[in-house]
C-alpha cells in the first residue's frame, strides 16, 4: 500500500518521502563529460514546465508532506526568474528547507539575490581544482568563477557550503586530496559521489568508476579521518573530519554501498515528470495532468502513483544490469 494521507507520503516499503528535487531546466552553460552524455537538443521551451506549473507541483507537494525541496537542473541558475520561485517557495507553509544544487559559474551574482529571496542551503559542483583540467571535464573556461561563486556563497552566509566532486577514475581522481584539503582551510562540506552511469552503456563506463572505500583510504592517508553523525534530516553522505578541521569530508556511494532502504526522495523532472528513483527509468507523466485541466486532486493522486512505482532497491550496474536512458540534464540530479 501507498499513501498519501495525514501521515505524509509513505511508500510501498514504509519509507516516509520528505523531500523533492526539482529539475527547474534541462539547460546548461556547462557540458560536463559524464552528465551530458550524448549530443542533445535542449528541450523546446514548450515541453518544459513552466515556474507556475512547477511552483504548483511544489506547493500540492508540500501540502502532501513534503518538507524539502532541492532545486536542481541542468543549470537552475540558467532559467530566467529562478530567483522568483524561490521567493515564492520559501514562503511556503510547511516547507522546511530550500537548498539548490548549482555548477556556481553564475553564483556569484546571485547569491546575495538569492540569500534574500529565502534560499536556506547550497551545493555547488566542483570536480577540480585545476582550472585545465576544469575546462577539458566541463568544455568551459569558467573555473574561476565558480570559485568566486563557491566564495560569495559563504560571504552570504550560506552555511554549510557543501561541494560535490564525482571522483572518475584516470579523470580527476588525482585531485581527490587537493579537494579534500579545502575542508582544513574552510568550513566548507567537500563531497565525494561515485560517478554512476546514467545516459550512457553501463559497460563501457566501468573503467572510471572509483569506489568510496578506495577514495577513503587514499584520503585516510593525509590524516585520521572522525566520523562525523548524521543528523535525522541529512542526507546519505558518510561524514568525516580531519582532526580540527574546520570543514567536513562525506562519501557518498549511490553504486557500491546504496542507501535505498532510507531514500526519502522522489524527483520532479524539467519535461514534467514524477520520478520515485534517480536509478531507473520509471516515471509519472504530470505535464499532460496539469495541461488538460487536472484539478490539485487529481495531481495529488500523480504522487501516490509514483511512490506506487518506488523500488524497493536500484538495480542498476556495471554489469549491464539496468540501464537509464535519460540523460542526468534532464533528470536533475
Ligand atoms: N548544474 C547543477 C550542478 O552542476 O550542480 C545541477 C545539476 S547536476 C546534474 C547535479 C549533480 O549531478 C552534480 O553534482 C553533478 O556532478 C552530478 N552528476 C551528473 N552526472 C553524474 C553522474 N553520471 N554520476 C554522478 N553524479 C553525476
Amino acid at each position: 500500500m501507498t499513501s498519501a494521507n495525514s501521515k505524509g507520503l509513505v511508500d510501498g516499503c514504509k519509507r516516509s518521502v520528505t523531500y523533492l528535487r526539482v529539475s527547474v531546466t534541462d539547460r546548461c552553460n556547462l557540458h560536463c563529460r559524464y552528465c551530458i552524455t550524448h549530443k542533445t537538443q535542449w528541450l523546446p521551451k514548450g515541453q518544459v514546465l513552466t515556474l507556475e506549473e512547477i511552483y504548483r507541483m511544489v506547493r500540492i507537494a508540500v501540502g502532501l508532506g513534503i518538507t524539502k525541496v532541492r532545486l536542481t537542473g541542468g543549470e537552475p541558475l540558467c532559467r530566467k526568474d529562478v530567483l522568483g520561485l524561490v521567493a515564492r517557495l520559501s514562503r511556503l507553509n510547511g516547507l522546511e528547507d530550500l537548498s539548490l544544487t548549482t555548477n556556481g559559474t553564475l553564483l556569484a551574482a546571485k547569491a546575495r539575490a538569492l540569500r534574500q529571496a529565502g534560499l536556506q542551503r547550497i551545493n555547488i559542483s566542483l570536480d577540480t581544482l585545476d582550472a585545465a583540467m576544469f575546462r577539458q571535464l566541463t568544455g568551459s573556461d569558467l573555473f574561476e568563477q565558480v570559485w568566486r561563486g563557491i566564495m560569495a556563497a559563504a560571504d552570504e552566509g550560506f552555511e554549510p557550503v557543501k561541494i560535490n566532486t564525482v571522483v572518475m577514475n584516470g579523470c580527476n581522481d588525482a585531485q581527490i586530496e587537493r579537494l579534500a584539503d579545502l575542508s582544513r582551510q574552510y568550513p566548507f562540506h567537500i563531497r565525494f559521489i561515485e560517478y554512476m552511469p546514467i545516459g550512457i552503456d553501463p559497460h563501457g563506463s566501468q573503467d572510471r568508476f572509483m569506489p568510496m572505500d578506495e577514495v577513503r583510504r587514499r584520503l585516510e592517508r593525509m590524516g585520521p579521518l572522525v566520523p562525523v553523525a548524521n543528523g535525522r534530516s541529512d542526507g546519505p553522505a558518510m561524514r568525516f573530519r580531519f582532526e580540527n578541521a574546520p570543514g567536513e569530508i562525506g562519501f557518498i556511494g549511490a553504486m557500491s554501498n546504496h542507501f535505498c532502504h532510507r531514500c526519502n526522495r522522489i524527483r520532479l523532472t524539467a519535461d514534467g515528470h514524477l520520478r520515485p528513483c534517480l536509478l531507473s527509468d520509471e516515471q509519472v507523466d504530470v505535464i499532460g495532468p496539469l495541461r488538460s485541466g487536472g484539478s490539485d486532486a487529481d495531481l495529488s493522486t500523480l504522487f501516490a502513483e509514483t511512490l506506487a512505482r518506488k523500488g524497493d532497491e536500484h538495480h542498476l550496474n556495471f554489469c549491464g544490469n539496468g540501464v537509464i536512458r535519460t540523460q542526468m540534464v534532464t533528470i536533475g540530479g
